[in-house]
């Protein structure tokens, strides 16, 4: 199921860069500056494998804007990272953090490792050696990584205890939000383990309030089951929506009445794949995109909708869970076709969003409960939403368009009045 678009996935992300910045008259500087990320760290390093053996891995870290604020964003674990990908990563979540609103700039982490292959001790040594190779290029108030595809809670609290050990003793405790999406009781948020999957669902009901759209009857076709896709199956579950196919990195499958959301859940945790769900068909890929259903939420891999997809899909709204899966192809198909398109950088931004909320907490000691994160979530990412939908209106293009340009508005303010140094 590995797609041919991937590799392209950097040229993708620059050329939408390129639209918004051509559509609302990005001063030139400031687009250089932008085209490119600030630093680049590439670090391998040496783990030993349970077996006794060492093996060595390929990290990297892309800073890619800090005009904003700290950089910030997620570390990948997946065996086809490369740099051009995580440069294109980090470049969303520069987009991401100022179309949100948050004083928080753009970075992403990525180590070439396939994590269902090996045990969870081995995982924590490549963890802790990658942290540990980072060094201070990593820091509280310079650069704060979180989880992504292939990491979770676990390995954030790693990453934590990594750096916590490595810095003088009096400043460890200052230092708890070097990463945020920790368990709770390493210092994490509630409800920052939803919160991408939460936020896409906010989104997805402002939408269907919108067009007086019954989300209680909608169904969805949900690529990806990992943490942004069970989150948002579960959630979708209780307001009524039914999830009809599913696709993983291991098959797909369908079921006409609705998946029972939380029996899948037990599958994958036990099994881990939505491969052979015994109350479900399988089906080929080819299947799973044609399936008829309201909604399509891609939150797996970037580049799955692409030329060959997106004129088999029969649904009314792409709310896009994942970061960059749908290419320039694929969004033109679409919109040619009236199928709707929410961001990515604007649908998956909870998660970062949440992120916020609990680098601030620990910031200043605090513990907020899940109803203020979650209200403190949806009030920032309906506000991004009508933003958005206020510069597609002035600019009269499409909401992602529009997404980019209220986020590259926000960075070009702070270079006109800040200057270029020196
Ligand atoms: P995850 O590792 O928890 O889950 C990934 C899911 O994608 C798994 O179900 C996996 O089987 C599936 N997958 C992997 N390769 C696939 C393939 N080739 N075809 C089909 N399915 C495949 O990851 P996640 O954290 O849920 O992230 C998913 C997406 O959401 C990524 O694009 C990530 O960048 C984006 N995202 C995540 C967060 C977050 O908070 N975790 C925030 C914003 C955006």
């Amino acid at each position: 199921m590995k797609t041919d678009f991937r590799r392209n996935f950097y040229e993708v992300t620059q050329q939408q860069f390129e639209k918004a910045a051509d559509v609302m008259g990005l001063p030139g500087d400031v687009r250089a500056i932008l085209a490119e990320p600030k630093s680049v760290i590439q670090v391998n390093f040496p783990v030993r494998m349970d077996d006794g053996k060492l093996r060595l891995f390929q990290g990297y870290r892309i800073q890619h804007n800090n005009i904003l604020g700290p950089y910030k964003g997620g570390v990948r674990y997946h065996p086809e990272v490369s740099l051009n990908e995580v440069k294109a990563l980090a470049a969303l979540m520069t987009w991401k953090c100022s179309l949100a609103g948050l004083p928080l700039g753009g970075a992403k982490g990525g180590v070439q490792i396939d994590p269902t292959k090996h045990s969870r001790d081995e995982l924590m040594r490549v963890t802790r050696q990658f942290t540990h190779a980072l060094g201070t290029t990593i820091g509280v108030d310079f650069d704060i990584p979180a989880p992504d595809m292939g990491t979770n809670a676990q390995t954030m609290n790693w990453i934590m205890d990594t750096y916590m050990n490595t810095v003088g003793f009096a400043n460890r405790n200052q230092v708890r939000g070097v990463v945020t999406g920790k368990s709770i009781s390493c210092g994490g948020s509630e409800g920052r383990e939803k919160a991408t999957g939460q936020g896409l669902v906010y989104l997805i009901e402002e939408w269907a309030r919108e067009k007086r759209f019954p989300l209680s009857k909608a169904t969805y076709i949900l690529q990806g089951f990992g943490n942004v896709g069970s989150w948002a199956a579960q959630l979708l579950h209780c307001l009524g929506a039914r999830c009809v196919a599913v696709m993983d990195h291991k098959g797909c499958v369908s079921q006409r009445d609705g998946i029972a959301v939380g029996a899948l859940v037990q599958h994958v945790k036990a099994s881990g794949s939505v491969d052979g769900f015994p109350a479900a068909r399988a089906i080929s890929p080819e299947e799973f995109w044609a399936t008829e259903a309201d909604l399509a939420i891609p939150a797996a891999l970037e580049s799955q909708i692409g030329r060959n997809v997106a004129p088999a899909m029969r649904v009314t709204l792409v709310a896009e869970g994942a970061n960059g899966p749908t290419t320039p192809d694929g969004d033109e198909i679409l919109r040619s076709r009236g199928i709707e398109i929410l961001p990515d950088i604007l649908a998956n931004a909870g998660g970062v969003m949440v992120s916020y909320f609990e680098w601030t907490q620990n910031k200043n000691s605090e513990q907020w409960d899940l109803e203020e994160v979650d209200a403190g979530l949806k009030k920032k990412i309906l506000r991004a939403y009508s933003t958005a939908k206020q510069a597609m209106e002035r600019y009269k293009t499409d909401l992602r368009t529009a997404c980019y340009i209220v986020a590259l508005d926000r960075l070009q303010a702070a270079y006109s009045e800040r200057g270029i140094f020196p």
